[in-house]
């Protein structure tokens, strides 16, 4: 990574090759095996099947802002070649609300008043805490898109979404939760976050996305340009889509698997297939025990897979 993001500062998985094209299955090691079935399903999926047909030849993607000083922040959003919606990262662990107005400020500064500023909370505030917050950060930013999962459980984000007026996004609601439709039925979000890998592919999202029934932003999970690769198609499918998507995300990544690296032009991403080389992918070799980690996991996540088949 090029930035410590998410917690993390080094990104790792396989790429698999099938007679449709790569797959990337790219789970964090947060997820167990049982929860990394979705992502082995997802690269499965974009090896051996390919995905539906798209729509729309390119998809809009929103600026990603890490937990940054304002000066970086306004950097990052000038280098964005034309992103019109920022995604900013808050609620990070020993930062305070000061350091995410200033960062905020300074984001829609470098936006302009006709850009969308949308924040990232991942789940971090309980409810009086997101209510306090999200009044002083929607007036730092001048007015926000959206409030991505500021609360974690589905009651929270019904509640909370009563008495504001910041839209409400669910994304761990989703991708982390047992019942993905819960969110529906509580009224709990005015959009929805899906992502590919942990929700187990591209059609398993567009089945989502119409028995959920809400606008939807596709992002990633930090993947490399095989795994963003299936996140655009997911955008591409959509018969609708009305929001940007994170999908920009390459640009986080020191090296990537394919010699042109899917990031944004104009605020878009275009509606492509990528292919790695020996040389790309020579580049970004593991070294051998996080190999050998890598593995053990897809074969066990493999196994577990065919076992309840
Ligand atoms: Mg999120």
């Amino acid at each position: 990574m090029t930035t410590r993001f998410r917690g993390l500062t080094t990104r790792d998985g396989v790429l698999l090759r099938g007679e449709a094209g790569w797959g990337e299955f790219s789970p964090f090691w947060d997820y167990d095996d049982a929860e990394s079935r979705p992502w082995l399903a997802a690269a499965l999926e974009a090896a051996e099947l390919g995905w539906p047909s798209a729509v729309r030849d390119r998809v809009p993607v929103n600026v990603t802002v890490p937990a940054v000083g304002p000066e970086e922040a306004a950097a990052i959003v000038a280098a964005s070649d034309g992103c019109r919606t920022a995604k900013v990262k808050v609620a990070e662990p020993g930062q305070d609300v000061g350091e995410e107005q200033a960062r905020l400020e300074a984001v829609r500064d470098a936006l302009g008043p006709g850009g969308l500023v949308r924040i990232d909370a991942n789940a971090a505030w309980d409810l009086d805490t997101a209510l306090a917050r999200l009044a002083l950060l929607d007036r730092a930013a001048g007015g926000l898109e959206y409030a991505e999962q500021p609360c974690p459980t589905v009651a929270d984000l019904a509640a909370l979404r009563r008495r504001t007026d910041v839209p409400i996004a669910a994304d761990e609601s989703i991708r982390r939760a047992a019942d993905p439709l819960a969110v529906r039925r509580a009224e709990a979000a005015d959009v929805v976050v899906l992502k590919v890998q942990p929700l187990g592919g591209v059609r398993a999202c567009l089945r989502l996305a119409e028995e959920v029934g809400l606008p939807v932003v596709v992002s990633s999970a930090l993947e490399s340009s095989v795994g963003i690769a299936a996140g655009v198609a997911l955008a591409a499918a959509l018969p609708e889509l009305h929001h940007a998507c994170g999908l920009g995300t390459v640009r986080l990544l020191e090296r990537d698997t394919v010699p042109e690296p899917l990031v944004p032009h104009g605020g878009y991403l275009p509606v492509t297939t990528v292919a790695p080389t020996e040389a790309s992918l020579a580049a970004v070799a593991a070294p051998p025990d996080v190999s050998r980690r890598w593995g053990a996991r897809l074969a066990d996540v493999a196994a577990l897979a065919g076992a309840s088949r």
